[in-house]
């Protein structure tokens, strides 16, 4: 099962893909751990790609397709969390999917308003002990999502791939919706 899920941050997206893939035995795709990853390895992308993450920022678009070009040719069921965030990693996306025959099942997106997210995140802050999740690099994350990757979730909808998830909903609840929407998928694809 091949599972692209989207949602801003502190919308519990991770959570619920690592629930996800524990559950249907598929990798974890998640740029975001591998970004973090290499930064703590201080590989060569580690050490390019530090500031751009401490800042929320997002890194370059070239570079994070190579990277999860590696990853989809070697998995057979997955779920994508962290990419697509911009319309051109979407439109590369579709074409690696489409060259490697690996097609999606589903898209869900996860919906919180900007005021839950916001007060998740600085809830989690500290706990985490992440780079980013300074108040200005917060509120760097959630302009970046709502300029570049609404877009990306707009186009999932038109195409009526969309799944939505009422994400300020308990983990459980929401992760029974998710669970709900692809019982619906698979009796959809026969
Ligand atoms: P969050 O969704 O909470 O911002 P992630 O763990 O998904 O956190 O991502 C952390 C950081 O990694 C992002 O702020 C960005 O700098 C970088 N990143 C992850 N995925 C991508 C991507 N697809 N494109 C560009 N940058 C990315």
């Amino acid at each position: 099962m091949r599972i692209l899920i989207l949602g801003p941050q502190g919308s519990g997206k991770g959570t619920q893909a690592k629930r996800l893939a524990d559950a249907h035995g598929i990798a974890h795709l998640a740029t975001g751990d591998i970004l973090r990853e290499a930064v703590s390895a201080r590989t060569e992308l580690g050490v390019r790609v530090a500031p751009i993450l401490e800042r929320g920022d997002l890194v370059p678009d070239d570079l994070m397709i190579e990277l999860i070009r590696q990853r989809l040719e070697v998995e057979d069921g997955f779920v994508l969390d962290g990419f697509p965030r911009t319309l051109p990693q979407a439109q590369a996306l579709d074409v690696m999917l489409d060259e490697i025959g690996k097609p999606l099942d589903v898209v869900v997106l996860l919906e919180v308003r900007d005021e839950v997210a916001v007060s998740r995140l600085h809830g989690r802050a500290g706990e985490e002990g992440r780079a980013d999740d300074s108040p200005e690099a917060i509120a760097n994350r959630l302009r970046l999502y709502h300029e570049l990757t609404e877009p990306v979730t707009q186009q999932y909808r038109a195409a009526g791939a969309l799944v939505e998830v009422d994400g300020e909903k308990g983990i459980e609840e929401v992760a029974a919706q998710i669970e709900q929407a692809l019982a619906g998928t698979r009796l959809g694809s026969g």
